[in-house]
Order: C-alpha cells, then sequence, then structure tokens
C-alpha cells in the first residue's frame, strides 16, 4: 500500500506515530508561515500542517490534486469537533504529487449547482459524501440481501440479458444480430419468465440482483435501466411471499441501518387501498382517510350525487382556513382526474355545499366524517374508481400544501387481490393490470370469459411511504388457465405462443406452483437515503432524455458499423 493509513483513521492513540497518508486536498489555508491541508478520502478527512518548502509545493497545486504525504501525528492542541479526526493533525516531512488535477471544471461542492454539471461530471459529483454515504448504503443493502436470501435457500443465479420480446408491458430496447441479420434482441425487462423456467427445472427459490431495462418516458423514480432484488419461489402462496419479503427488508434495515422494521407489513387488499386512501400505494403515515358517503347523499335532491354511482368525501383536517385559490387547485386536480370536480364546504355552514343540503344532512355528513368547524370537507360524485382516485390525489395535495408530519420514518404496505385486467379505453380490450402471468383467484375463474372486471389476480404490491417498492404474484402455471387469459386479452394462443412459447413449452414437463416478487432496489434505497429521485442512488443515471450526459450515450455509429449490422438509417 502506498499509505500507512486512511484518512478517516488517526486518533489521539497514534500520537508521535509517523504515518503516510494519501489523498484529494480539499482545502487549503494559510496561517503566517504554514498551510493548514485538509487532506480527503472516502473514510473521512486529516488535517496537514506544512512549513518551508512544501507549503509553497502545497499552494503551488491545484485543489483535488491528488498527493502523498509522511508525517507524523501530534495532538492537536484545539480539538476540532467536526472532524472525527479532529484531535490530531499530521506535521508533513515528505510530499510527492501523485495525480496533478487542472482547474475543476465547476465548483461540484457547491449545493446549488445544476443538474446537468452534476450529470456531466459525474466522477467528481460522486466525490461528494453524501454521494459516497448512497453508492455504499447500497452496497451493504445488496450485501445483507444476499447474506438473508441464501440463509432462505435461495440461489442466485444470472439470466440473459439478450433475450427475445416478451409482453411484459413497457417496450423493450432492442439490440441488432449481426450474425442473424434483420433478427432483433430484447433487453430485459426483467427476468420474469427465465425464473419462472427456473422453478420448472427445480432450482425451488432463485434469486437475483437483477439490471432491468424499460424504454418508458422517465420520471423521477425512474430510470432506462434500474435494479431489481428478483426472486421466485416454488411450492408457494401469496402468504410465504410476503414472509420472506417482510423478514428480508427487516434484516435489510437492521444491517444497513440499525432499524428495527415492525413486522408483519400491514395488508390492505386494492378495494380497501382505494376505498381508504384513493391510492393503491398509499402513504399510511398520515390519516386523512376518505369516507363513502353515498347513502347519505343519495337522499338530497342534488342532480349530480343522484346520478352518479357513488359519493366519496375527504375530511381536510383544519382546512377550513384554505383560501378560495386554493380550494380552486383542488378542484382542478379533481378534474385533471377525470371528474367533474369537487363539492366542498368547511364546517357545516360555510361553502356551497352547505348550500346545497338541509342541515339534518350536513350534520350527518360532518358526523359521518367526524368534522368539525376547523375542517374543509371536499365531495366527489362519480364512478368508483374516478371518484376515489380523484380524491387520493387530492389527498396527497394536501399532506404537501399543509406540510404533514409522518407518524413514522418507514411504513411498509402490502396492497393484494388487483384486478386481474383493466379496460384499455384506446384499444378497447381488456389488459392484464400487471402480466398476463398471475393466477386468477379460484373462486373467480368462472367470470374469466362471462365478466372480466370481477376477475382477481393472486398480486401482490408491496409500498413504503406511498411509493410502490416492487410487485409480484403467485404464477398462472396452469396452461389451460394462461390460455383462458391470453384469450381475454385478445391474444390469440397462437400469437402468444410465438412470444413466449418456450415457457409454455417448458410447463408441460411438470412444472410447480410457484410465485414470486421483484423488489425495485433504487427506489427502496432512495427511500433508505431519504431522496425522492433515484439518481441519488445510481452511480452513473441517464438524464430525462434517457442521455448518459459524461460518456455521451446514446451515440452515432459508423456507416461500416452499421452496414455489418445489416441496418440502413433513413435519415
Ligand atoms: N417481473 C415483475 C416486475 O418486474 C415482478 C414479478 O412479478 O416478479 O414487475
Amino acid at each position: 500500500m502506498l499509505r500507512t493509513h486512511t484518512c478517516g483513521e488517526l486518533r489521539k492513540e497514534h500520537e508521535g506515530k509517523k504515518v503516510v497518508l494519501c489523498g484529494w486536498m480539499h482545502s487549503l489555508r494559510e496561517h503566517g508561515n504554514v498551510v493548514f491541508l485538509d487532506l480527503r478520502d472516502r473514510y473521512g478527512i486529516t488535517q496537514i500542517v506544512a512549513s518551508d518548502t512544501l507549503k509553497d509545493r502545497l499552494q503551488s497545486l491545484k485543489r483535488e490534486s491528488v498527493v502523498r504525504i509522511a508525517g507524523t501525528v501530534v495532538a492537536k492542541p484545539e480539538p476540532n469537533e467536526k472532524l472525527e479526526t479532529g484531535n490530531i493533525e499530521v506535521q508533513a516531512q515528505t510530499l510527492e504529487v501523485l495525480g496533478e488535477a487542472d482547474t475543476l471544471p465547476v465548483d461540484y461542492q457547491d449545493p446549488h449547482i445544476t443538474e446537468e454539471s452534476r450529470l456531466t461530471y459525474r466522477y467528481l459529483d460522486l466525490r461528494r459524501p453524501d454521494m459516497q454515504h448512497n453508492i455504499i448504503l447500497k452496497h451493504k443493502a445488496a450485501l445483507a440481501a444476499r447474506e438473508f436470501l441464501d440463509k432462505e435457500q435461495f440461489v442466485e443465479i444470472e439470466t440473459p440479458m439478450l433475450m427475445r420480446h416478451t409482453p411484459e408491458g413497457a417496450r423493450d430496447y432492442v439490440v441488432p444480430s449481426r450474425i442473424n441479420q434483420g433478427l432483433f434482441y430484447s433487453l430485459p425487462q426483467s427476468p420474469q419468465i427465465y425464473k419462472q423456467i427456473l422453478m420448472v427445472s427445480g432450482f425451488d427459490r432463485y434469486f437475483q440482483i437483477a439490471r432491468c431495462m424499460r424504454d418508458e418516458n422517465l420520471r423521477m423514480d425512474r430510470q432506462p435501466e434500474f435494479t431489481q432484488i428478483d426472486m421466485e419461489m416454488s411450492f408457494v402462496d401469496e402468504q410465504d411471499v410476503f414472509d420472506v419479503l417482510e423478514r428480508m427488508h427487516a434484516h435489510i434495515f437492521k444491517h444497513t441501518l440499525g432499524i428495527d422494521l415492525k413486522v408483519p407489513f400491514e395488508r390492505l387488499t386494492y378495494k380497501q387501498a382505494m376505498d381508504r386512501y384513493g391510492s393503491d400505494k398509499p402513504d399510511l403515515r398520515f390519516g386523512l382517510e376518505l369516507v363513502d358517503v353515498t347513502d347519505i347523499m343519495k337522499e338530497t335532491e342534488v342532480q349530480a350525487f343522484k346520478e352518479n354511482k357513488t359519493v366519496y368525501c375527504l375530511n381536510a383536517k383544519n382546512c377550513a382556513e384554505f383560501s378560495r385559490k386554493k380550494i380552486d387547485k383542488l378542484n382542478d386536480i379533481a378534474r385533471t382526474y377525470h371528474t367533474k370536480g369537487v363539492f366542498w364546504m368547511k364546517g357545516i355552514t360555510d361553502g356551497p355545499l352547505a348550500k346545497l343540503l338541509d342541515e339534518n344532512t350536513a350534520r350527518a355528513l360532518a358526523k359521518r366524517c367526524e368534522a368539525g368547524e376547523h375542517d374543509l370537507l371536499v365531495v366527489i360524485a362519480d364512478d368508483w374508481q374516478k371518484a376515489t382516485t380523484a380524491l387520493g390525489h387530492l389527498r396527497n395535495e394536501i399532506i404537501k400544501e399543509k406540510e404533514l408530519q409522518p407518524t413514522e420514518p418507514f411504513k411498509f404496505a402490502w396492497i393484494h387481490d388487483f384486478p386481474m385486467f383493466e379496460w384499455d379505453e384506446e384499444e378497447a380490450r381488456w389488459d392484464a393490470m400487471h402480466n398476463p402471468f398471475s393466477m386468477p383467484r379460484e373462486e373467480h375463474l368462472e367470470y374469466l370469459e362471462k365478466d372480466p372486471s370481477r376477475v382477481h389476480a393472486k398480486q401482490y404490491d408491496l409500498t413504503l411511504n406511498g411509493v410502490e417498492l416492487g410487485s409480484g404474484s403467485v404464477r398462472n402455471h396452469k396452461r389451460e388457465i394462461l390460455e383462458r387469459v391470453l384469450k381475454v386479452m385478445g391474444h390469440e394462443f397462437e400469437e402468444a405462443t410465438k412470444k413466449f412459447g418456450f415457457m409454455l413449452n417448458a410447463f408441460r414437463y411438470g412444472v410447480p406452483p410457484h410465485g414470486g416478487f421483484a423488489v425495485g432496489f433504487d427506489r427502496l434505497i432512495t427511500l433508505m437515503c431519504g431522496h425522492t429521485d433515484i439518481r441519488e442512488v445510481i452511480a452513473f443515471p441517464k438524464n430525462k432524455k434517457a442521455q448518459g450526459m459524461m460518456e455521451g450515450s446514446p451515440s452515432e455509429i459508423d456507416k461500416k458499423h452499421l452496414k455489418e449490422l445489416g441496418l440502413h438509417l433513413n435519415n
């Protein structure tokens, strides 16, 4: 090693020791005829004191140059409380320049640095202690997950990156084949099909910390490539998957943040989540539950309440102070989610809704919603899905607007019992709400062809603090039921066979019942680090236009290369 210690290691007990440290020149301060250098590496900062020629040489170097310093540890008369090494400093005797830095193109420590600069000069951005903390926490969490899963008999198995297109919901990234011109590989949206095939092969329990690629429009919690803790288990039902995942998360939290998670996690059916929070990924750390007031409102003479199937109310606690402008904003949000807007009243006498209702009804409504004079009642009449969804978004807005404080830092919840299908308005057909590989509930099989809307699947999501962390299902391992599901979705079996027939074929030769899950690993770490943007926990993320700004990707390829691939571009 070029060093005897790291820059975070020296303490009072090292006093008098001769040491050699290596690191980056973090900052330099002149004081009389000495300079103080903060020498930094991943482990911390150590103060170096230099005088005479060493002082001059250090002063001639640019910030962030990499140097090697030999010297003696001395006790600091006035300890620096801010540094873990603050009780000592190193009196420099020799200096060797290992990597001289040019003037930095950006000040990477500036809290106002632009997103573009951060991503373009990611090698500098990653020097920031909080980025190093995030990336190292991610490593520790992966290690904890591996350790836990290994003990539970899971086997880590790699699956191909170059595969064929499968209908998983998102758009694939494709790779042209040079050897098979005119044909394309797809990059995996997830290892879904392979992991199911591994169950057919008898591995019993599989996991992989897997890279997944989806060509989607990007948001804060989406990247074109991301990581999942992907898993699959044989001979299990929903509860078994829940149990393993709960204990895995408890293990990860304990071994990275030292936090004891409460297990089992709360479980809500999709219907309960929508009824109570208007979302299939509700943040349960805030009360503000929706209330079904259909029966009360149906009794009134108000046309909107009479003609709509459901009427739901949100008691915005202590929001009677909201200005007209804020209430208009709530109305606009409700309209964005395809409703005709909100009815509202403050207490039981103030606001348009109070005027529409007789006193008894207003009282009954307030009582049902446990509302007092400081509260704002927001009512939406529409079909169940639209009314609850819109109120769910209003709930989030109110949490944000009132800056409500969560009751606890981390709250996991399972959302399960999802509808198998949803109606795709554009294509005028039923589509799988998650993917076609989930097992419909046995008791709903009779409705598969008659009324697909009544069929629920053994499908579940895990949420953390209102963010969908991942999803999974007990799989549909019965060819005959899969065939029926595909028909409902308008895929003729033949057509489906072309796309993932290899899995259906595998199912013919002895398939165990199986189920699994995939945890969005970047999202998990983002929440553990207290961020909202997954780029904070990915070393080399893409920008919002799916470009790698540091390396300049995607990039053109030359004509010769295109020709080899048998590709011709039109422009
Ligand atoms: N492959 C699914 C996904 O990526 C997860 C699963 O069902 O295991 O969402």
